[in-house]
């Protein structure tokens, strides 16, 4: 705190204009009070000789009017006048007669004309001073009306004022220096407080909350840092809560699958989350106010939080993503009314694989009844050329009755296999897994395939690395292997190979590696293969009585078993099927 401070300067500036009104009252009344007081006692005094005087003007011859009036002037010590009735003066103890005007007029003479006595304090013309005058009516030798007037200067009133107002100027002064020193003080001590409660209030403007509350003193600054106390505390309390909800909200939007957008009126975008950065490919996270048309290209997207935007109405709508990912959007959007500006809040659903699971529902249930028709068309057919004679064919009523076995065979896979397949799906019957060693289940597998593997003249090997064991279903595990092992022979050439091995992946994963020299699958082909019903060459597959199910069913099971199969292949040089389950 200087003495530049401006609350010390305004509590200074107050206390000076207080001390200087006073001054000037004080210097008012007190001078008008002591001048009166002065004036009374000179009047009452110079009543006082002017009576004792005119006791003695009877006494006094006319020719000596003069001189006794400077004697009685030099005992009174006042100017004496005696002036007669027609406003003459007779006699004056300072002045000559003769050179006197005509006194009738003066004010204190009419005065004690009509009351006996006249006072009056005013300025002499012949002295050129100011004097106090006291006139009293006397008889002077039987004629009455004779005034005899008293005058007195009043030099000594003006002292008295004089000193009095000096006494009021020390006295100031004194209060003045006082003043100084109490408005250092007070402003001291009330800027020191005030610092107090700013930089207080300047920390709570910037959301920091400190652990020192402001003292509660009894006035109404200690008031005031009371109620900064309070909103601190409660701004605190405030700002957690919004902070909880904050991350709550952010936790719960960063966790959704879908995407959430929300824009402005000037199609600026207020919020995303990160699936919406994701469904549109933009990166994350994204500065705010940012306008959308920078992230996306979708002219439908806009039309439709346009359209809510004006109507202010919810809209749903399908919208399909231009651009490589090819992605289909179930669009929900909304108007955002209860914020500061309107605005949209759209939600994306990707309705991608939806979409896609969807047409493969369809395609299954068209795929199996188509599958199931040419073997029953078959079947019906031949019966019926046997009913219709071709039983006493004797050349013929056998191979037909050995077709119709066939398309029952065929029939009986299929059904067997959809049978397998909907069993993993339901999850039912599932086997408590057991730990064993794979090379025994493939040692298994490769003798079930061996027969045909001969008949094809493809030949089998198997390069045991390194043994492992796994958790899970053996007898599915098998499953697995055969219909793997069943294919690399059946898309296989004659004197074609099936290489199998067995070993351990870096991690520790156990690796069932069967790689064949067969026809291989087309690029285009190979994310497809796992499909139910998904065959390269329908009429390859049907020939080496495949159902086309095989893969799905190799797939189902090995994810049950919390492992990955993935598959290489080239065209005309053959393909590998790579199986991976975490070791136990
Ligand atoms: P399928 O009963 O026809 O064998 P799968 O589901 O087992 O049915 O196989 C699906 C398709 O994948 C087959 O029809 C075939 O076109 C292709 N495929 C599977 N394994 C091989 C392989 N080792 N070599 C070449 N093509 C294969």
């Amino acid at each position: 705190m200087t003495f530049r401070s401006s609350i010390f300067r305004k509590f200074l500036a107050g206390s000076f204009l207080l001390i200087s009104v006073t001054i000037l009252v004080l210097d008012f009344y007190l001078g008008r009070s002591t001048s009166q007081r002065q004036a009374e006692s000179i009047q009452q005094r110079l009543e006082g000789q002017a009576r004792v005087l005119a006791g003695e003007i009877e006494s006094v011859s006319p020719g000596e009017l003069v001189q006794w009036s400077q004697g009685a002037g030099a005992r009174a010590g006042a100017r004496v006048t005696v002036i007669d009735p027609r406003g003459v003066v007779k006699a004056d103890s300072e002045h000559d007669i003769e050179s006197m005007e005509n006194h009738s007029h003066r004010p204190e003479i009419l005065e004690a004309r009509r009351m006996k006595m006249g006072t009056s304090i005013r300025h002499s013309k012949t002295l050129d001073r100011d004097l106090c005058y006291v006139a009293i009516l006397v008889d002077y030798h039987g004629q009455p009306d004779y005034v005899l007037r008293l005058a007195l200067p009043i030099e000594d009133l003006d002292a008295a004022i004089a000193a009095v107002r000096w006494q009021i100027l020390e006295a100031s002064l004194a209060a003045a220096l006082a003043a100084l020193v109490i408005a250092y003080y007070f402003s001291y001590v009330f800027t020191r407080r005030i610092n107090r409660l700013q930089a207080f209030a300047e920390r709570l403007a910037g959301a920091q909350f400190a652990n020192d509350p402001l003292p509660g003193e009894d006035d109404e600054l200690g008031a005031l840092g009371q109620s900064l106390n309070r909103t601190s505390t409660q701004l605190h309390e405030l700002v957690n809560r919004l902070s909880l909800e904050s991350t709550r909200r952010e936790s719960i939007l960063a966790s959704m699958m879908e995407g959430v957008l929300a824009v402005d009126d000037e199609m600026r975008v207020t919020f995303c989350n990160q699936s919406f950065s994701r469904a549109v490919s933009c990166r994350f996270p994204v500065p705010e106010r940012l306008p959308l048309l920078e992230l996306v290209r979708e002219p439908e997207l806009f039309d439709i939080l346009n359209q809510v935007l004006a109507t202010g109405q919810s809209l749903k709508q399908r919208l399909e993503l231009s651009g490589p990912s090819n992605r289909s959007l179930e669009i929900q959007a909304a108007p955002l009314a209860s914020t500061a500006r309107p605005g949209v809040i759209a939600i994306l659903h990707d309705i991608t694989d939806l979409e896609r699971l969807e047409r493969v529902r369809k395609d299954f249930v068209a795929n199996v009844s188509h599958e199931l028709r040419t073997p029953l068309t078959a079947i019906r057919g031949y019966a019926e050329t046997l009913l219709d004679g071709a039983l006493e064919d004797h050349k013929n009523n056998r191979r037909f009755l050995e077709i119709i076995k066939a398309h029952a065979i065929r029939l009986n896979n299929i059904s067997a296999d959809l049978l397998v397949l909907s069993e993993l799906e339901s999850r039912k019957s599932q086997a408590e897994p057991e730990r064993f060693l794979v090379s025994a289940v493939l040692e298994s597998a490769l003798r079930t395939v061996e027969a045909e593997a001969q008949i094809r003249g493809v030949h089998l090997h198997f390069e045991k690395l390194d043994d492992v064991h796994v958790m899970g279903d053996r007898m599915r595990l098998e499953q697995v292997l055969v219909n793997l092992l069943d294919n690399a022979v059946k898309f296989n050439r004659p004197g074609g190979e099936v290489r199998v091995a067995i070993g351990q992946t870096g991690d520790g994963s156990a690796q069932i590696v069967i790689a064949d020299t067969g026809i291989g699958i087309p690029s285009e082909d190979l994310p497809r293969i796992f499909e139910r019903f998904y065959r390269v060459d329908k009429t390859r597959s049907r020939e080496v009585g495949g159902t086309g199910l095989g893969l799905s069913i190799v797939k189902h099971v090995v994810e049950r078993m919390n492992g990955t199969i993935r598959v290489e292949s080239a065209l005309g040089q053959g393909s590998r099927f790579i199986v991976q389950f975490s070791a136990v």
